[in-house]
């Protein structure tokens, strides 16, 4: 065994929990461990040191699973646990890198296609992001004439929504309409049928959706044989913020190690907040007694983030929740700023107050990358952005709009994706009808025509309109160039980029600007070593849109991050503001449907506070603009301090108001009766005569 120098910076439970089944002879295929414990209390740490303990005992590191939230934090713990590595055994003896970590969706699509042919799968089967499911439900639906029901059928979106809950949660489609959707129930028998369609046509469009990956991965995991030859692929599976699971995914854990034997989980049950995505944090609190004999159970007590006031107070804040397993944190970092609760007039004064403070931080040492703007949903921090951009203040943003969502990129991504599987239809329809004068009739019938033909010969034979003729003949001189691969990866995207170019022009009139994505994308594609991989990756987990991005910064320039809170899971910063600390925004309006939906919204805030390391803004604008009912155009709110803050805890903060001008014209003391008549002598000004 090599010496344990680079163990020596952690706790006691921590030692335990990396140490777990590791002996002296080597690392044995330990029992199933669990550990639970608070934000910033090392988990992650735990486990980065768990998988290079591994490895330096002799793991094969191509035999660890390691299944992370994001390909960020998987790229994180890689690097985490290489340094560690580095630092036991030296550079020289370098390991090989891990090969399979990433999300339980990215691997779920690896295995998938490695196991294709034996599950009746098309391997070069390409993955639907959720606007595409949509669609394509949206299709099946009209296709099947529920669209022209006289009460008004589910919107494309909400039968998503039912399909996805029923398959992530591994619920039942009544038990899902009566729970969480009972104004769709009536519609029971018309939505199994939509369903029953919605499956066929991805079958025989050989695409799947986000839930395909996890379901037919489950599915995998049942059938002896092929289930046998997964497990044994792996020796050693690794979960990060298990919390966030759904019960499809414990399935497959629990399919790729029964026994448990092999088996690392970590969460924070204080932190769960994808119940909205089916995520169940039973999964995490049933992990134990699902073995037999149970789990090895590792708690952690103490904070190695926050100050002890920002713990404090977040403690102060999950403490009021209605139920909690974890227990409160000490931290090692005693003294320190109370957290700040910021009372600005509108939002902007708290985009005033946030660049103010901000731009002190960085005059004072801290870079702009040390500091984060957290917020519960992408549109907040619109004026924000503005603002940076304004004031040339570089930023990246996460969580928001994501770069393949732009309708340009999507275009030159649907191309790809056509070009790999001619059979899927939503993609297909997007590529005919960028030709002028070709819509969404003309495009079914194209696609009509290619069903059990060769793609290039039915696209050749189609006579399209006068109008688009030349366009179609370019159309189909391109398709016969990709589905022949006449030019390597990713040579054949300047292919592409020829042929979308004046497509670009005429379609978008900031056309321009919008070339920095294309060259942006291409960029990406140049890192990938084949089409398939680039496009599953960027369905997968696709980059921050760049257009949220001032100038498009450098990796190694200093930039300030922009998070929605589910996007900061798992981060850190010196400083961290939290923006719209209202209800109506925490708890978000939607999220008031329930007490388990307030519940959720309650450990959001504690995320999104447990976030900080030194300083803890959280801003509370008392009017606020809202567009979200555009029909009924734009309104200002009167917005109050959110309930997660009551009264009872507000010793915890220290309590601003911004600008600092009007803390002083509130907190004067009121002398006793005025002693000028100022007004008086202004009326009097006139009366007297010789004005
Ligand atoms: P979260 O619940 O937010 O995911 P976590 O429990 O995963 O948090 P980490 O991110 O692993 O916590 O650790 C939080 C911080 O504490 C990191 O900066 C980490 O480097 C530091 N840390 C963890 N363990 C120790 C230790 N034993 N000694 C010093 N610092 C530590
Ligand atoms: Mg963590």
């Amino acid at each position: 065994m090599a010496g344990t120098d680079y163990l020596a910076t952690l706790n006691l439970e921590q030692r335990r929990a990396v140490e777990h089944g590791i002996t002296r002879s080597g690392v044995n295929i330990a029992g199933p461990l669990l550990v639970i414990a608070g934000a910033g209390s090392g988990k992650t740490n735990t486990l980065a040191h768990r998988v290079a303990h591994f490895i330096v005992n002799g793991a094969d590191p191509a035999r660890i699973l390691l299944l992370t939230f994001s390909r960020r934090a998987a790229a994180e713990m890689e690097r985490r646990a290489h340094a560690i590595i580095v630092a036991a055994v030296g550079p020289a003896n370098g390991h090989s890198p891990l090969l399979w970590s990433g999300t339980f969706h990215a691997v779920g699509a690896r295995l998938l296609r490695l196991y294709a042919a034996s599950i009746g799968l098309d391997p070069s089967f390409t993955i639907h992001d959720r606007e595409d499911s949509a669609d394509l439900l949206n299709l099946v639906r009209h296709d099947l004439g529920f669209s022209e029901k006289a009460k008004r059928f589910p919107l494309k979106a909400t039968c998503l929504a039912i399909y996805s809950r029923a398959v992530n949660a591994a619920e039942t489609l009544d038990t899902v309409l009566h729970r969480q959707f009972p104004w769709c129930a009536e519609w029971e028998g018309e939505l199994r049928l939509l369903f029953d369609a919605y499956v066929e046509a991805k079958q025989r469009q050989h695409v799947l959706d986000y839930d395909d990956l996890l379901l037919y991965w489950g599915e995998l995991m049942q059938v002896t044989d092929l289930a046998q030859e997964v497990r044994s692929l792996f020796d050693h599976v690794l979960v990060d913020e298990y919390q966030d699971t759904n019960a499809l995914q414990a399935a497959i854990l629990l399919g790729l190690k029964p026994d448990g034997a092999g088996l690392t989980v970590v969460g924070d049950d204080a932190q769960a907040i994808y119940g909205f995505r089916a995520a169940t944090v039973r999964n995490i609190l049933d992990f134990p007694g699902q073995f037999s004999p149970p789990a090895h159970l590792v708690t952690l007590e103490q904070n190695y983030r926050s100050t002890q006031p920002i713990l404090a107070a977040s403690n102060a804040i999950i403490g009021l929740a209605r139920e909690r397993f974890t227990k409160d944190l000490r931290s090692t970092r005693a003294s320190g700023e109370k957290p700040a609760l910021i009372s600005v007039q509108d939002e902007t004064g708290q985009v005033g107050c946030v660049v103010a403070t901000i731009l002190e931080n960085r005059e004072a040492g801290k870079t702009l990358k040390d500091q984060a703007v957290l917020f519960r949903t992408s549109h907040h921090s619109a004026m924000l952005e503005i603002e940076l951009a304004r004031r040339n203040i570089p930023f990246v943003k996460f969580g928001g709009l994501k770069f393949i969502e732009a309708a340009h990129v999507k275009d030159l991504v649907s191309i790809l994706r056509w070009a790999e599987n001619p059979q899927d239809r939503v993609t297909g329809f997007r590529v005919i009808q960028l030709l002028e004068g070709i819509g969404p009739s003309t495009a079914g019938k194209v696609l009509d025509r290619m069903e059990g033909r060769a793609p290039v010969d039915a696209l050749a034979a189609f006579r399209p309109p006068a109008k688009a003729a030349e366009q179609w003949r370019d159309l189909v001189d391109l398709m016969q160039h990709l589905y022949a691969g006449s030019s390597a990866w990713p040579a054949e995207l300047d292919k592409v980029r020829e042929w979308y170019g004046p497509h670009l022009e005429r379609r978008y009139p900031d056309a321009a600007v919008r070339v920095g994505d294309i060259e942006q994308l291409q960029r990406i594609a140049a890192g990938y070593a084949s089409r398939a991989k680039f496009l599953t990756d960027l369905t997968l987990d696709p980059p921050s849109a760049t257009s949220d991005e001032a100038g498009a910064p450098l990796r190694d320039e200093d930039y300030l991050i922009l998070s929605t809170i589910h996007s900061a899971k798992g981060q850190e910063w010196k400083s961290v503001f939290v923006l719209n600390v209202v209800d109506g925004c925490i708890p978000s309006d939607l999220g008031t449907g329930c007490s388990d939906d307030i519940e959720e919204e309650r450990r959001l805030l504690y995320v999104a506070m447990t976030r900080a390391k030194d300083q803890l803004n959280l801003m509370v604008p008392h009017r606020f603009y809202t567009h979200q009912q555009a029909k009924k155009g734009d309104k200002h709110l009167y917005a109050a301090r959110t309930r997660f803050i009551p009264s009872t805890v507000l010793g915890h903060f220290e309590q601003r108001i911004w600008p600092e001008v009007a803390r002083f014209a509130q907190t004067r003391p009121q002398a006793p009766g005025p002693s000028v008549d100022l007004g008086a002598r202004m009326r009097g000004m006139w009366r007297r005569t010789g004005n």
